[in-house]
């Protein structure tokens, strides 16, 4: 499977998935929250952050369904949501157990978590 990059700015969240928390990056600075993390704040430019823990429920405001090419591990198709959660940040993430012909926008979903091994939990989305 495909592992994805768990570097110095990310680690506070898969420390989380692995903890069963989606945790969304804040700027201690202005409070603005952000999501994919970085090391500066978008809207002020300080460096200094936290986080804080997501309530876990999202909607759906666009996806896409993955039927080519094959993905290694993985059975196609797969859908892929961007989602508005409600804390106000947007994240792509794996739909599971909702159909190609059943997502459609604005579907509201839950987070859960995929434990893959020791390292990896990837966060996956499902009907709320
Ligand atoms: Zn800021």
């Amino acid at each position: 499977m495909i592992r994805p990059m768990i570097g110095r700015d990310s680690a506070f969240f898969w420390e989380g998935t692995s903890a069963g928390e989606l945790r969304i990056q804040v700027c201690n600075a202005c409070g603005a929250k952000r999501f994919p993390p970085g090391p500066a704040c978008p809207d002020c430019g300080a460096l200094d952050r936290g986080f804080e823990v997501a309530s876990g429920k999202g909607t759906v405001f666009s996806y896409v369904v993955h039927r080519h090419p094959p993905v290694p591990g993985k059975e196609l198709p797969i859908v892929l949501a961007l989602l508005d959660l409600e804390e106000g940040v947007r994240m792509v993430g794996e739909v599971v157990d909702v159909s190609d012909e059943e997502i459609e926008i604005g579907m509201p979903l839950r987070v859960d978590f995929n434990r893959i091994d020791d390292e990896l939990t990837l966060p996956i989305w499902r009907k709320a």
